[in-house]
Formats: C-alpha cells, sequence, structure tokens
C-alpha cells in the first residue's frame, strides 16, 4: 500500500485526528497536517527529503488539544524522538500512529540534507582554529589538549548570532520556560551571545535528551557543529548510567527528580523547587 493509502486507511479506520506529513507549497515540500475534512489533500503528500521535527509540532497540538490523535511520517530519528517524547509524558504512545520510513542510508536523498549520510565539509581555517564537523567523538578528547580543545570550542561559541534555531528546531526542547531566555543568565535582547554560558546551558540540557538527530547542526547558520558537543556531552551519560536517549522508552535517569520535572519541565522552577524539597 502506497502512503498515500495508508494515511487515507488511518482516517477512514477513525485512527487518527491530523497527519503530519509534507506538501509542496510554491516548489518548497513543508510540513503540514492533513485532516480527515480536507482529504483530497492527500494527493499532494509527500515524504520530503529534507527533515523536519514534526514530532515538534505534535508535541505543541497535544499542549493545546491533549486527546488529539496524531499520524506522522516517521525516520529513525523520528522514532527516537517519539521514545524520548513518551519518556518525558510529552506525547501519549497511544495517541500517536507512526508510517515509518526508513532512511538511513537513504535512496530519499541523492543529494543529503541529512547531517548522518554526508557531515558538512570543514574548511581550512575551521580545521585550524575551530573544530572538524567529521571529528571523532571517539576520539576527540585524546585528539586535542584542554587548552586547545577550550580554544577550538571558544573559537566555535564566539560565531554564535544566538538566533535560537538550533533549540527551535531542536524535538526534545520542549521546556515551558527557557532558560536560553532567562535574563539572569543569558542576557536578552543583546549582542554578541553571552560565551560560553548560552551553549554550556544548552549542552548541559541535551545531556540525556538529545537523540542525535543533527537537526540542530544542520539549521545553525554560523556552522557550529552542535552535534559534535552534544554527543560529548551525552557519552558522559551513557558512560555512567548506561542510557542512549531515544534508543527506548526505559525512563531518563534525569527524570528521577520528580514527577513534576518530568509532567511540566519548567527548569528554573524546578531546580528551585528541588532545591527547597531536598536540601541543596
Ligand atoms: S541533535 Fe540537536 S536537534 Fe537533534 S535532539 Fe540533539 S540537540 Fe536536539
Ligand atoms: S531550557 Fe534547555 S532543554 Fe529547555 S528548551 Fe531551553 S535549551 Fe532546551
Ligand atoms: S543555531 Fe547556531 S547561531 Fe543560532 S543560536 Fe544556535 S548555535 Fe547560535
Amino acid at each position: 500500500m502506497n502512503l498515500i493509502d495508508q494515511v487515507e486507511q488511518l482516517f477512514i479506520q477513525d485512527k487518527i485526528d491530523i497527519f503530519l506529513g509534507y506538501k509542496a507549497l510554491d516548489g518548497h515540500l513543508l510540513p503540514h497536517g492533513f485532516t480527515r475534512d480536507r482529504m483530497e489533500e492527500l494527493k499532494a503528500l509527500q515524504v520530503s527529503e529534507g527533515r523536519y521535527s514534526l514530532e515538534k509540532i505534535a508535541t505543541h497540538l497535544t499542549e493545546k488539544h491533549p486527546d488529539i490523535r496524531i499520524g506522522m511520517i516517521a525516520r529513525e530519528c523520528n522514532l527516537r524522538t517519539l521514545n524520548l517524547l513518551y519518556t518525558w509524558k510529552q506525547l501519549n504512545p497511544e495517541n500517536i500512529e507512526t508510517i515509518n520510513i526508513s532512511c538511513c542510508p537513504s535512496p530519499l536523498k541523492p543529494h543529503s540534507d541529512c547531517s548522518y549520510l554526508e557531515p558538512k565539509q570543514t574548511g581550512a581555517y575551521k580545521k585550524t582554529h575551530g573544530i572538524d564537523f567529521n571529528a571523532d567523538p571517539d576520539t576527540f578528547l585524546d585528539d586535542f589538549n584542554n587548552k586547545n580543545r577550550f580554544s577550538r570550542w571558544m573559537y566555535e561559541f564566539n560565531k554564535c548570532i544566538k538566533c535560537y534555531g538550533c533549540r527551535n528546531i531542536c524535538p526534545v526542547c520542549f521546556c515551558d520556560e527557557c532558560s536560553l531566555e532567562h535574563a539572569s543568565l543569558v542576557e536578552p535582547g543583546t549582542l554578541p551571545v553571552d560565551v560560553p554560558i548560552f551553549h554550556l546551558i544548552r549542552a548541559t540540557h541535551m545531556a540525556g535528551r538529545c537523540i542525535d538527530c543533527g537537526l540542530c547542526e544542520d539549521a545553525c547558520p554560523m556552522d557550529i557543529p552542535l552535534r559534535l558537543l552534544y554527543r560529548q556531552v551525552n557519552a558522559i551519560v551513557s558512560d555512567i548510567f548506561d542510557y542512549r536517549p531515544g534508543n527506548g522508552t526505559d525512563q531518563s535517569p534525569f527524570t528521577i527528580i520528580g514527577e513534576k520535572t518530568v509532567l511540566e519541565p519548567k527548569p528554573m522552577d524546578a531546580q528551585l523547587e528541588g532545591e527547597k524539597e531536598y536540601g541543596l
């Protein structure tokens, strides 16, 4: 059964209220919500070569309509995200239907919009002063000493234009209040960006949460190798807790602070409450 027929069946069998896929608009494939009352639109449903975090749309829809049943196209990275969002109780697995697309490696991508398949090339200056997109995460710590690593990351962080693209595209950045906009941590509305605090806040929040989809790195207009950064922090979590985000629906080691943090992620409030509760 082709994709359109499969989605049609999900509507006919009353399994979903909306299907998240892609539709061409002015020559670009953009995320689109297909609904039962406009079934004729399904003719335009396509699988995009590019990737977008459809789960982020699902999370927003669920926030507004907790019982909505959502269908979506899901690649491997989408499935890892969904697992993580179930763990963090941002989505209810009973309300999600996926049509799975195997794409790693993908016949869908003659050129690559996916950082998994074709990491960006690194220029000569970046190679000597910054960080190679293709740096091996397993040997990175051994390849450079502390001073060299610090100076290379600072070179990368200082390029940041504080566009928030990395956070906005990230399917697992779902906090109601984001620390990156908390005035006591990151000065609002100013440039240059506070370095390295801006990037270290996000890096620590991605520990045990990043599912390594690479969308943030793809979105970053300043070519900062964010994926490597988050892989490094996640390696620490994996070593200590033997936990790989998104590989299953096991509880994250960072959900142990309390149900409140899991259900209503407001990092600053949760932290203060946690400090009070546990006398930290
Ligand atoms: S790779 Fe980037 S966008 Fe993807 S989950 Fe990790 S931090 Fe978020
Ligand atoms: S507080 Fe951290 S985890 Fe939450 S949205 Fe902001 S960057 Fe993402
Ligand atoms: S996407 Fe890149 S430039 Fe924009 S805030 Fe994130 S790190 Fe900075």
